[in-house]
């Protein structure tokens, strides 16, 4: 079986998040943590979806990263590219959006592709060029201040130029809205002006219903997750991708659970605070961890005396105060190496007592999980939560579950949710 859609994402929850939309079709999604080696000859499903970390890598380091993806994903006979970086168009005014974009269109022979991170689900749309988060422009959203790409302007086309050598235009919401071959009409034209890189208006999810079908044949497609929501009917439609599901099934897994936790976002605490409440629970502290002494032999002690079977949670997730307490000791980066490190050594001793059920959260957090059990190639499952799906992975022989959440994401009960579900 060869690639239908071939996608590369800037983040590794942001990957998960466009699997999961892919695989609400019922069609096999395979979700690639970096590049797969030459030695991997696993068979590639319809969809693939290569998770890269390089957001805020320098320009140079993300065109080499995505060229690589793309030649994988060529090699395995991708019809057609796409590129998907945050609903927010994280980017610093280098890049990475623009020049990897213009990188994979000279290598597909693209005159013209579209930016188009809109998610009106999720409160993100696109009104004359100027992107939402909610009812404010992006720039004086939370994203205004973020510590690696704050935003400073909501005009995509102003974002755009300095990122990219060629043209930018924009399609607007009227013409958006008169549907598919409007907007088709109107890439056209602006094709014929030699517009390369185009901005369409969204405000909801019919608009990008109308932009995906009008760009169907693009050889590459770039944006957010939501406007890959009607990719794999459209495929299918044009033959593509064997017409209706292949049915995704959820693989048998052995039993016994845990969470893992190493994120702090606000509802990630809710989520460790709910969930402790009925499970056995451990709390990783990075001061104690980083001093030498024995905390990380003490929770793999713990972990080796619990039921395998029962509810339980081992988290490092701490209020802002006292994430910020061991930030100013440890500086920011060793206080997340040293609970990053403690967490994946706990899940690989998880796997090693029969564990085979992981609830994971955390966006870097997932990183090192996924890496300290050699999770580099999972089909996506069922959706626990929108953008969070059950993966399924294999270790020495034997399949496991394994769900990677991004902080913000879920509801208070997901933990319960998710491993309710494979029940
Ligand atoms: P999110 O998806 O919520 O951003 P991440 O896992 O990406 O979560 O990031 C959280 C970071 O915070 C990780 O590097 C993690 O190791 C670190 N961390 C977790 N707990 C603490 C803590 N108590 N103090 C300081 N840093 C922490």
């Amino acid at each position: 079986m060869s690639i239908a859609l071939g996608c590369i994402a800037d983040d590794f929850t942001g990957a998960s998040d466009l699997a999961a939309i892919l695989a609400r079709s019922g069609h096999k999604v395979g979700l690639r943590i970096g590049v797969p080696s030459d030695e991997d000859d696993s068979p590639p499903a319809p969809f693939e979806v290569i998770a890269l970390k390089c957001r805020t890598e320098p320009v140079n380091e993300a065109l080499e990263a995505t060229g690589k993806a793309a030649d994988w994903l060529l090699a395995h006979g991708a019809r057609q590219l796409y590129w998907k970086y945050c609903s927010t168009f994280d980017s610093t005014p280098a890049g990475n959006i623009g020049p990897v974009s213009e990188a994979l269109m000279t290598r597909l022979g693209a005159k013209q592709t579209i930016y188009c991170p809109a998610f009106p689900e999720n409160g993100r749309s696109i009104y004359m060029g100027n992107l939402f988060v909610g009812d404010v422009p992006l720039d004086e959203s939370p994203m205004r201040d973020h510590p690696l790409t704050p935003m400073r302007d909501a005009n995509l086309m102003r974002l755009l130029e300095p990122q990219v050598a060629g043209k930018v235009g924009h399609i607007a919401w009227p013409a958006v809205a008169k549907g598919a071959d409007h907007t088709a009409a109107r890439l056209r034209e602006l094709a014929d002006i030699g517009i390369a890189h185009v901005v369409p208006d969204a405000i909801s999810q019919a608009d990008l219903t109308a932009i995906s079908e009008a760009v169907r044949d693009f050889p590459l497609i770039t944006g957010g997750s939501a406007l890959a929501l009607d990719l794999p009917r459209l495929l299918a439609a044009k033959g593509s991708i064997k017409s209706t599901g292949e049915d995704i099934t959820a693989p048998s897994t052995g039993k016994g659970n845990i969470v893992l936790s190493g994120s702090c976002s606000a509802m990630t605490r809710a989520q460790v605070a709910n969930y402790s409440a009925a499970a056995a629970s451990h709390r990783l502290d990075p001061l104690a961890l980083a001093s030498g002494g024995d905390a990380l032999a003490a929770a793999r002690q713990w972990l080796a005396s619990q039921d395998r079977d029962a509810a339980k949670i081992i988290y490092a997730t701490a209020e802002p105060a006292d994430v910020a307490a061991a930030q100013e000791k440890l500086g920011r980066d060793r206080a997340g190496q040293v609970v990053e490190d403690a967490l994946a050594v706990l899940a690989s001793d998880a796997f090693d007592h029969g564990i085979r059920r992981f609830v994971v959260a955390g966006g870097e957090t997932s990183g090192a999980v996924t890496q300290a059990l050699a999770a580099d190639r999972l089909s996506v499952g069922r959706e626990i939560a929108p953008g969070v799906p059950w993966c399924y992975a294999d270790r020495n022989g034997e399949t496991f579950a394994i769900t990677l959440k991004s902080g913000n994401f879920g509801t208070e009960d997901f933990f319960t949710r998710a491993l309710d579900m494979l029940h």
